[in-house]
């Protein structure tokens, strides 16, 4: 052992990193890959994370922003983890497209909040971020304008909705649990009918990668969350890691975008994982400490996820006609 390396304590956050949402879309994109062979065309990036991205497209995935980049093709048209708007498979169906939806079934479950509001005839209010995919699937639910997004509790006070007794509220799933707390809190002092879920549809990993966060980020001097700059739980991540204390919340790719000067002087590092960045590059930053420093690993679980989403059936059954799935359990445990 180097005896000139200070003690470092790393605090490792649990749970961090993969979802049950990107896990399954990962698995769509490699199991379309294995089923139709290459290539396989996707619509943005099936998770906010580049080195996922690269692997996938190694193995043969193509990816686009718009369907209009694809060529006229047989081959699989997935759609990403973030949801897409109503239009996009109605385009996709009439370029005849075969296409697989790998957008996260709690998106999938805001979609169906919002057109059930709209149906009922409630004003819809999206609380989000303007701009993530997320919120352009959801708000393209429903016809152009008719869902309001409220960013923050500014919004709310300068809203003004055609009827303030019939209005509803949904929100993106990864946004702040604080932040979203207040503006719900605004909205309801504001128009005490509202409707809305019953407390937020912020999603379980999202809530737990913060907690976590919360929990850790007091006994740190450093918080380090691996996840990329487009990714908004990842951003979400670093936000809660300073507001909980931490004097540095660094947000970064991988372990070579560590900048070791501006460390500073440091005996604890807490680690955490947006839930697109792969354990692998968790790994990768603990190894690139242990280089630097005498480390200790602390685990902090904070709650067990065993949440596992079912792959399209349409997938599953040409998988298992093809051979490269077996028949049997209908979803592989979240890794
Ligand atoms: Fe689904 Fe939440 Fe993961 Fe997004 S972060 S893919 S909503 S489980």
């Amino acid at each position: 052992m180097n005896k000139t390396r200070p003690p470092l304590d790393i605090l490792l956050c649990a749970p961090r990193g993969f979802c049950a949402g990107v896990d399954r879309a990962i698995q769509i994109v490699e199991l379309a890959l294995k089923t139709y062979g290459a290539p396989v065309y996707v619509r943005h990036e099936i998770v906010h994370n580049k080195f996922v991205v690269e692997g996938l497209k190694a193995k043969g995935a193509i990816f686009v922003e718009e369907l209009d980049e694809i060529p006229q093709t047989s081959q699989p048209v997935i759609f990403s983890a973030h949801g897409v708007p109503k239009s996009v498979p109605e385009d996709a169906k009439a370029k005849n497209f075969f296409y697989l939806d790998a957008t996260c079934p709690l998106v999938s479950k805001v979609h169906k909040e919002a057109v059930l509001h709209d149906r009922r005839g409630h004003e819809v209010l999206l609380i989000g971020h303007a701009g993530h995919p997320e919120v352009i699937g959801t708000m393209g639910q429903l016809a152009d304008k008719v869902v309001t997004l409220i960013e923050t509790v500014e919004d709310v006070e300068s809203l003004e909705p055609k009827d303030p007794d019939n209005l509803a509220w949904i929100t993106q799933t990864t946004l702040s649990v604080d932040d979203t707390a207040d503006i719900v809190a605004a909205l309801q002092r504001r128009f005490p009918n509202i409707k809305g879920p019953n407390k937020d549809d912020i999603c379980y990993a999202t809530t737990n990668r913060q907690e976590a966060v919360k929990r850790v980020a007091p006994r740190a001097d450093v918080m380090i969350v691996v996840g990329a700059p487009n990714s908004s739980n990842s951003k979400r991540l670093r936000e809660v890691g300073e507001r909980a204390g931490c004097r540095q919340s660094i947000l970064l790719q991988r372990a070579t975008d560590i900048d070791w000067d501006s460390l500073g002087d440091i005996s604890s590092v807490a680690i955490t994982a947006g839930a697109s960045a792969p354990e692998i590059l968790v790994e990768e930053v603990i190894d690139a400490f242990s280089t630097h420093y005498d480390v200790t690993v602390e685990v902090i679980t904070i709650a067990q996820e065993d949440m596992v989403f079912n792959i399209p059936r349409e997938l599953r059954e040409a998988a298992i006609a093809k051979g490269v799935l077996e028949a049997g359990p209908i979803a592989e445990p979240v890794k």
